[in-house]
């Protein structure tokens, strides 16, 4: 499932391409694909606008338009592809033809994936419950432990939650707590502040390296719009390891279930 380095991914090489085109005409919309307001709606108002801007926040992706925002979530298998040409195939749910001749294609085998077509006022209303963005300089390690101090769950499950903190999924959760030997099952009051210091820069690096590698790809589910596949796979650390040695110690990578996910540890480096 993307997460944010590689919606990250998508939207930085969606963005050169996209910016001052203009939808002209949305050929294909499956109605299931749509959140709101409804496939019809999204047919009749999307031509003729222009693409002002290509935005991120938490997991999904933004089309700012004049005075209205495609909202896409990739969910488990979405992928976004600009192309000229577009290729026959079951999975495409969603065409938008471009007056570049360019067309931006979604294409969902898993059908998870979902579409919004808002205002300014609905955008932030439904954005209002994400947490924080990992780089948002108002978050520090001061204003996080005191966000900790309030949880009781596990730090795994509570890194998932895009209510507490925005854009961390399953893989980077787990490369996340391995490089600052956090156990995925610690209570997330128990942390002192050093480490909830060390927590933060973790999310930050990871996430930074990751989006520098292009985003992970793991059974050719994701890629860039181009459909150039990420290059962080390489990099992980835990995720994907299971059975092999731990990069710091040598321990075999254990596999465990931490809040019904997969979750891949060295069990002598995390505590
Ligand atoms: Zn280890």
């Amino acid at each position: 499932m993307p997460e944010l380095p590689e919606v990250e991914t998508i939207r930085r090489s969606l963005a050169p391409l996209l910016i001052d085109d203009v939808v002209r005409a949305v050929p294909l919309l499956e109605p299931h694909a749509v959140a709101e307001p409804g496939p019809d709606a999204i047919v009749a108002l999307l031509p003729g606008r222009r693409v002002i801007a290509v935005n991120r926040r938490a997991k999904f992706l933004v089309l700012a338009l004049d005075r209205l925002n495609l909202v896409v979530h990739l969910r488990m298998s979405g992928r976004l592809k600009l192309v000229q040409t577009v290729e026959d195939s079951r999975y495409l749910r969603a065409q938008w033809n471009l007056e570049s001749g360019h067309v931006l294609c979604f294409y969902d085998v898993r059908r998870f994936g979902r579409i919004w077509l808002a205002d300014d006022a609905r955008l932030a209303e439904l954005f209002a419950p994400l947490g924080p963005e990992p780089f948002d300089p108002a978050l520090t390690a001061d204003s996080l432990q005191r966000r900790l101090e309030q949880r009781t769950a596990p730090l795994k499950s509570l890194l998932l939650n895009q209510h507490f903190l925005a854009g961390l999924g399953n893989i980077y959760v787990d490369e996340v707590l391995h490089v600052c030997n956090l156990h995925p099952r610690r209570q997330a009051n128990s942390l002192e502040i050093g480490e909830t210091s060390g927590l933060l820069d973790a999310i930050r690096s990871i996430l930074r390296n990751a989006i520098a590698n292009g985003g992970t790809t793991f059974d050719a589910v994701y890629s860039d719009a181009a459909g150039k596949p990420g290059r962080h796979r390489e990099h992980l650390a835990v995720y994907g390891r299971t059975g092999e040695p731990c990069l710091a110690c040598g321990t075999p990578i254990q596999r465990i279930v931490v809040a019904q996910r997969g979750t891949h540890i060295c069990p002598r480096c995390q505590h």
